[in-house]
């Protein structure tokens, strides 16, 4: 089945400019070729017209948590709601997050995203790509570890609620990763430095040495995968660097030094604004704890700050909004993201569409799957009426989402 979109300014993400009329050829799900003009393609092909719109590759976030939350009582969401009500909940959330222009999704911790994916797969209920890290892994008394909770009710393995695995010493680590594996991760999450929005630390605290980061990165490779740090100081960012990680998370608390060290080997970086930032601004209207709305007020300039000097320096960065589904932080809305780092850290647009797409990609470790529009890749496209070179925040606005195609299908059509 072949599929022809004629675009009125295409943006391939591959670094080229803009092209101002442009055809996408389609061929079974992949873009078999890029043509400069308005064609119309091969003999049969089904046409697109989106001559009078922005087409671009299909929006990635790199960080979220497919939760399936309904409010902002994680206590209760996670102990009181049983799991296939909250399962239901984000079968919802992800068809939000397609028609938003999200085509890819990198769930940073949380089962559901492994059912969900398979069920995607399967063609049982529409959705982006899910790139999900299930269990996450977390040494005792470290961010993960919730400590507010007496501590036999932590570890999923233990109790079979939450995500949590805790895990200290080599022979543990490498434990809890093959445990995370074979219970379907795309990829591993675990946490070097203490966190906001955990009780009793701190994001100076280091978690995890090196030995264990080394383990885990190790177990990850025998399983031809990755690692994802939640990092946020100097030590914690380096340490999982330097263990190998290949992406680090939120990675506020960086160190001239480390960012260098980043660099050269190639680390990406994925700071996280949108739940924080609506935290800050609504979170004790919603019943968050007063210490986590101050901690995170506490933190916001140096998030901020350092992430402008990520960018600065060119580290590669990609995009994630550590959104959960709950009324705060709604699926969907996750373009917020792009507006943030365009607001506060003076990302150009042009910068901020390349991290939503084609580093999203590379964090997803699949680069030469999606990410940009060129021949070979999957056709994941977003139609936008609009210029969001001129401004990233119109692809906030669902009207202006005109169409997403996930691997060549229409998925979402507003008036096309
Ligand atoms: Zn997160």
């Amino acid at each position: 089945m072949n599929t022809v979109i004629r675009c009125g300014r295409l943006f391939t993400a591959t670094g080229e400019d803009v092209i101002c009329g442009a055809t996408v050829v389609i061929e079974n799900g992949r873009i078999a070729g890029v043509e400069r003009g308005l064609a119309s393609g091969p003999k049969g092909a089904e046409v697109i017209d989106a001559s009078k719109y922005f087409v671009m590759p299909g929006m990635i976030d790199s960080h979220l948590h497919l939760m399936g939350a309904n409010t902002n009582d994680f206590m209760r969401e996670r102990f009181a709601v049983p799991s296939g009500l909250s399962l239901l909940r984000a079968s919802r959330h992800i068809e939000a997050l397609l028609g938003a222009g999200f085509t890819t999704v990198r769930d940073c911790g949380g089962l559901h995203a492994l059912n969900l994916r398979r069920a995607i797969k399967e063609g049982v209920i529409p959705g982006p790509r899910i790139v999900a890290a299930g269990h996450v892994l977390t040494q005792t008394f470290g961010h993960a570890d919730d400590h507010y909770l007496p501590i036999e009710w932590v570890d999923h393995r233990a109790t079979g609620r939450g995500c949590t695995l805790v895990c200290d010493g080599v022979d543990e680590c490498r434990k809890a990763t093959r445990h995370a594996l074979r219970e379907g991760a795309d990829f591993i999450k675990i946490c070097t430095s203490g966190g906001i929005m955990s009780a009793f630390d701190t994001p100076e605290h280091v978690q995890f040495g090196i030995p264990e980061i080394e383990a885990v990165v190790a177990s990850a490779r025998d399983g031809l995968t990755f690692v994802a740090s939640h990092a946020q100081n100097d030590t914690a960012i380096r340490n999982a660097i330097l263990g190998g990680c290949r992406t680090v998370e939120h990675g506020f608390g960086i160190g001239d030094e480390t960012i260098r060290l980043a660099r050269e080997r190639g680390t990406i970086f994925v700071p996280t604004l949108g739940l924080d930032r609506a935290i800050i601004d609504g979170g004790v209207a919603a019943g968050f704890d007063g210490w986590a709305v101050d901690k995170m007020i506490s933190y916001w300039e140096i998030e901020i700050e350092h992430t402008r000097r990520l960018y600065e320096s060119g580290v590669t960065m990609a995009i994630g909004s550590d959104f959960l589904g709950s009324p705060l932080s709604r699926m969907g809305q996750n373009a917020r993201e792009l507006s943030l780092l365009a607001h506060y850290c003076g990302l150009e647009p042009r910068d901020i569409l390349i991290a939503a797409t084609r580093n999203g990609a590379a964090a997803c470790a699949l680069e030469r799957e999606i990410g940009t529009i060129e021949a070979g890749k999957s056709a994941d496209l977003v139609i936008v009426d609009g210029d969001p070179l001129a401004s990233v925040s119109i692809l906030e606005d669902w009207a202006a989402i005109k169409g997403v195609l996930k691997e060549g299908k229409v998925a979402s059509n507003r008036g096309l």
